[in-house]
């Protein structure tokens, strides 16, 4: 059964998951078809009015805000085809990773990678560059073949007939800003399981293995909890062996550990921040424990949903993955900062979507994540203004606050991507805050 109740509205405000980004919509459209997507961004076009497509509205930055019409996708959520002799997969826009990874488990296939969640919808994971941590292969965006976008004349553009053209470089990792994707066409793998191998290691120790376990390991990433001794690596292996994922485990993490103990311990930090140092040790004996879990390669690379957070991380050329993990260390020492979540290291190919923070590199992801509201303006700058010095590139759908000429300066193709966007949408029907961020004012 699709549920397609739409995007979440209380008294006429809209909000993101994690309740970051907030708009009021003068209206929400759920067309059913892409004849209707295509009507009503003509209408919105010839009536200058704004239009923003969203996704599951799990971005934490103000990506899928507008104040204009909200369209949502979550009518159009069907599987249209698997192509047996390429494995190519093509579903509607709005249709969830979770659902993907289902159908595709049905029929022996499986994304290549995936990030911590599968909540997200695939037009709306691809459109920020949504990466998982697997140093030699692309974003979920570098997967897409070929999508169709309803550009803001109300006309369907078919991409994907050759793969430099340049529409689909934009528009791969294209933020809402060239049209409303409403199918796309990803490549897909035979079905494969994992064997999650975790490990704790003093942190020293795991800072000394980033670059090996970067160049050794195809699926691999480091968190570390601040103020405790203790980093885990977690790796992925291809694995034969019995699979002891279990569900029943996942949804107690989820329903119990997550959402009410953890959930808990957060609120308690946030109240009492000078207590946040003896809860993270208390939560990384818990949790950071040598273990293995096999499982199909979608139930292990997603993890069980976190409690609400807030989320910057960026896109650093992968040299500096120890250098970014020892920074966060010593700013959260030296300006004593109460940080309540882990900061995540991950990985991910370089590729050649124009808006893709892994644009033309190899990259290492630093995420720094916190709950408590004191510390994170202090926490986000200190972070953002280091990776930025070394040129580090802003996870679209998380927070950041680079200005469009560091921006430009950071992605060789944002200009290139700014005429298109203009040649595409010349009146500005796409347009948001984030976008007038992103690709500075429309001259
Ligand atoms: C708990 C949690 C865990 C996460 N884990 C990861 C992770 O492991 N790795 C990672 O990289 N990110 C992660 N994210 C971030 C998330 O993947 C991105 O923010 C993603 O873009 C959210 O997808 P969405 O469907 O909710 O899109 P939304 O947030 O609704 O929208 C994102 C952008 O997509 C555009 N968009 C949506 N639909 C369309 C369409 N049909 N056509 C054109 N544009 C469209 C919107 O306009 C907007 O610009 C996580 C987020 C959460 C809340």
């Amino acid at each position: 059964m699709i549920d397609a109740a739409g995007p979440r509205l209380r008294d006429g405000e809209w909000s993101s998951w994690a309740r970051t980004a907030r708009a009021r919509p003068k209206r929400v459209a759920l067309p059913r078809d892409e004849e209707e997507v295509a009507a009503l961004v003509a209408a919105a076009t010839r009536e200058r009015e704004r239009v923003k497509a969203v996704g599951a509205g799990h971005s934490w930055s103000d990506a899928a805000c507008t104040s204009g019409v909200l369209v949502s996708l979550d009518r159009m959520r069907r599987l249209c085809g698997l192509d047996a002799e390429t494995g190519d997969v093509t579903v509607e826009a709005g249709m969830r990773l979770s659902e993907l990874n289902a159908a595709l488990a049905c029929r022996g296939r499986a994304l290549p990678v995936l990030g911590s969640i599968s909540e997200q919808s695939v037009a709306g994971a691809t459109a920020t560059g949504t990466h998982g941590s697997a140093p030699g292969l692309g974003n979920l965006a570098a997967g897409v073949r070929a999508m169709r976008l309803v550009l803001a004349s109300g006309g369907v553009r078919d991409l994907g007939g050759a793969r430099d053209e340049p529409l689909l470089l934009a528009a791969r990792v294209g933020l809402g800003a060239f049209g409303v994707a409403t199918r796309l066409t990803l490549r897909t793998v035979p079905a494969f399981d994992l064997v999650e191998i975790r490990e704790p290691l003093p942190f020293d120790a795991a800072l000394a293995r980033v670059d090996e376990l970067r160049r050794s390991e195809p699926f691999v990433k480091v968190w570390w909890l601040p103020h405790t001794p203790t980093a885990m690596v977690v790796r992925y292996r291809p694995s034969t062996g019995s699979r002891t994922f279990s569900e029943a485990a996942r949804a107690l993490d989820e329903r119990v550990l997550n959402a009410r103990v953890l959930a808990g311990l957060l609120s308690a930090g946030a109240r009492w921040p000078e207590a946040i140092p003896s809860i993270n040790r208390a939560v990384a004996s818990a949790y950071f424990r040598a273990g293995e879990t096999v499982g199909p390669s979608h139930r292990v690379l997603n993890l069980a949903m976190p409690p609400r957070h807030d989320e910057l991380e960026y896109a650093l050329p992968v040299e500096r993955a120890a250098d970014a993990l020892a920074y966060v260390r010593d700013v959260i020492e030296r300006e004593r900062l109460r940080v309540d979540f882990i900061v995540e290291l991950r990985f991910s190919a370089a590729d050649d979507a124009w808006l893709s923070p892994s644009f033309e590199r190899d990259t290492a992801w630093i995420g720094a994540y916190i709950a408590q509201p004191r510390d994170r303006a202090r926490y986000f700058d200190a972070v953002e203004e280091r990776c930025l010095a070394w040129g580090g590139r802003p996870h679209w759908g998380k927070r950041f606050s680079a200005s469009s000429s560091a921006l430009a300066a950071r992605y060789p193709r944002l200009g290139d991507a700014a005429a298109l966007r203009r040649e595409v949408d010349p009146t500005g029907t796409f347009d948001n805050e984030l976008l007038a961020r992103v690709f500075g004012p429309r001259t």
